[in-house]
């Protein structure tokens, strides 16, 4: 038995300046053949479960190629082109399975808005009965041509997400089991015209915890295979964005159906819930300074990288020094030119320059503003380290070269690289104690829950400004499908 696996993960934030080219997906660009194999071999990701499956299934593995970037403005289509031709080519040559780690918000520039429905399309016209297994994201914004195209689709379950692993091994276990005859997987798919909202995703709380636990109940009732309830991805402007749920039963269409809508009616029903409100940054600055036991967490959410942000606005640091706060370690802020004007200068010496603000944002009509910032560079290191976990444990990370300039009032991490605020390895690779600090500015939006919530004492959600804001004003939808909530009024 032959298997081809691969990865290829992107979630396009499409009002994002940020450019997505071939080499963003790893360190020098995605891992190609049997370099793939061995990056990925032993992460907890869907295609580092696929490989130990097919493994056990004493299989002849073939990993084509594995990318993973984080969230930016569209995929450029020669790097598209590159991952659809590397996949296919291995598929040509003849296989038994296919298991593929997928995103499924990917849009390519100035081509397919359905990145992975297209790329499925392409193998299926190469490779018509072969069986497909696909994992996804939770927030995919799952399209028909994936559905149609695909055997086995299996999303995440959690946000933050920490059940990558669990997520691949169920869809390619259901994959052999399809391959050895003991089931007939049928698959249903439905959406509803909600486009939640990131912020309001988290699995553990609120409406997505009612929606996401009707969902797992499905999941153990007789003949269902596995059952996804997608939060969806909501700054995309295509047809598709927003929730779904994908239903897999043994050979029973009706079941699937129905359990499909009714997890969806649960969404539905609390529609209003997926909604996030701002508060002003001022008053959000007011009450961290009021907050008495550090660490106390700023979540500059609005500039998280891991919705398609920059990375480097600085308003809400602005914000926190402007009402005197100190003791904060910020991070990371990506500013490569600052990088390399702080690395010229060398370790020790006091400098004035703009940090941060050097990106414009035209699809929210901002401009990029720096601050300008006088301090001591304290480090500089080549910004790779492990990540601890407990999510993406194992993997390595690159900030690219990396210096912290400290201000007096705040230490800054400041990156070459987009670098989410993913694990405690962001200050600790670089000699930052984040547990001794009074504030910890996170551009981070649900990532820093497993890893900095358990250090902290409080934790401030800041409005600043940036792609990844979670006010619906800002941006200009032109593809969604009308109506939909909440830019439209459902009742
Ligand atoms: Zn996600």
């Amino acid at each position: 038995m032959k298997i081809v696996i691969a990865q290829m993960e992107h979630e396009t934030n499409t009002f994002s300046p940020v450019e997505t080219p071939w080499e963003s997906f790893g360190p020098d660009g995605p891992y190609i053949g049997v370099d793939a194999y061995r990056a990925m071999k032993g992460t907890k990701t869907p295609i580092g479960a696929f490989i130990d499956i097919a493994e056990e299934a004493n299989a002849d593995i073939i990993t084509s190629v594995a990318g993973f970037a984080y969230p930016s403005g569209p995929v450029s289509g020669v790097a598209y082109d590159r991952f659809c031709e590397l996949i296919i080519e291995d598929v040509r040559q003849g296989c038994d399975l296919i298991m593929l780690d997928l995103h499924g918000a990917m849009v390519v520039k100035d081509s397919t808005l359905d990145g992975e429905g297209t790329l499925l399309k392409k193998i299926r016209e190469v490779a018509p009965s072969t069986p497909i297994a696909v994992s996804l994201d939770l927030h995919a914004n799952v399209t028909a041509d994936m559905v149609r195209n695909a055997n086995i689709i299996v999303g995440y379950k959690t946000y933050p997400h920490i059940d990558m692993y669990e997520t691949g091994v169920l869809a390619g276990k259901l994959l052999l089991r399809l391959h050895r005859k003991e089931i007939k997987p049928v698959m249903h798919w439905n959406n509803i015209p909600v486009l939640a909202q990131t912020l309001k995703m988290n699995t553990s709380e609120g409406a997505m915890k009612s929606y996401s636990d009707r969902a797992a109940q499905s999941e153990k009732k007789p003949n269902v295979l596995a059952s996804s309830a997608f939060g969806g991805f909501p700054m995309a402007d295509i047809p598709e964005a927003g929730m779904s749920v994908v239903m897999i039963t043994d050979d029973d269409q009706e079941l699937a159906k129905t359990e499909c809508n009714a997890i969806l009616n649960v969404a539905w029903e609390q529609k209003e819930a997926f909604i996030w409100k701002d508060e002003p940054l001022e008053d959000s600055i007011r009450h961290a300074k009021s907050l008495k036991e550090g660490p106390i967490l700023l979540l500059d959410h609005p500039d998280n990288c891991a919705t398609g942000a920059t990375q480097d606005t600085m308003t809400t640091l602005r914000e926190a020094l402007k009402q005197g706060l100190n003791d904060i370690a910020v991070g990371p802020i990506r500013d490569p030119e600052a990088v390399g004007q702080l690395i010229a200068a060398g370790i020790g010496v006091t400098i004035t320059l703009p940090i941060g603000g050097k990106t414009d944002m035209p699809a929210i009509n901002k401009k990029g503003e720096p601050l300008n910032l006088t301090g001591v560079i304290k480090n500089i290191t080549d910004g790779d380290y492990v990540i601890t976990g407990p999510q993406f444990t194992g993997v390595k990370a690159s900030m690219g070269r990396t210096v912290v300039f400290d201000t007096g009032d705040a230490e800054i991490v400041i990156t070459e690289k987009l670098q989410e605020p993913w694990d405690l390895g962001v200050f600790t690779s670089v000699g930052i104690d984040p547990s001794t600090k009074k504030y910890l500015l996170l551009k981070s939006r649900m990532y820093f829950r497993p890893v900095f919530l358990p250090i902290a004492k409080h934790s401030v959600y800041c409005a600043g400004v940036g792609v990844g804001s979670s006010d619906w004003t800002m941006f200009n939808y032109e593809k969604i499908r009308r109506p939909i909530y909440p830019l439209d009024d459902l009742g």
